[in-house]
């Protein structure tokens, strides 16, 4: 699922930016920041608890 930047993280994961694929590491109830290279569109999370 994607996000955007500006939006609150539903859960704590990395996020990768959909333009450059820059990893974003999230907290759960955080504002999702821009990527490094000011993209605002992410694409799927990984690295969910659980699932390592
Ligand atoms: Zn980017």
């Amino acid at each position: 699922m994607a996000a955007h930047a500006g939006e609150k993280a539903q859960k704590t994961g990395d996020f990768y930016c959909a333009h450059c694929d820059e990893k974003v590491h999230v907290t759960a109830g955080d504002t999702i920041p821009k990527c490094p290279n000011g993209h605002s569109e992410y694409g799927t999370r990984r690295n969910e608890p659980g699932n390592a």
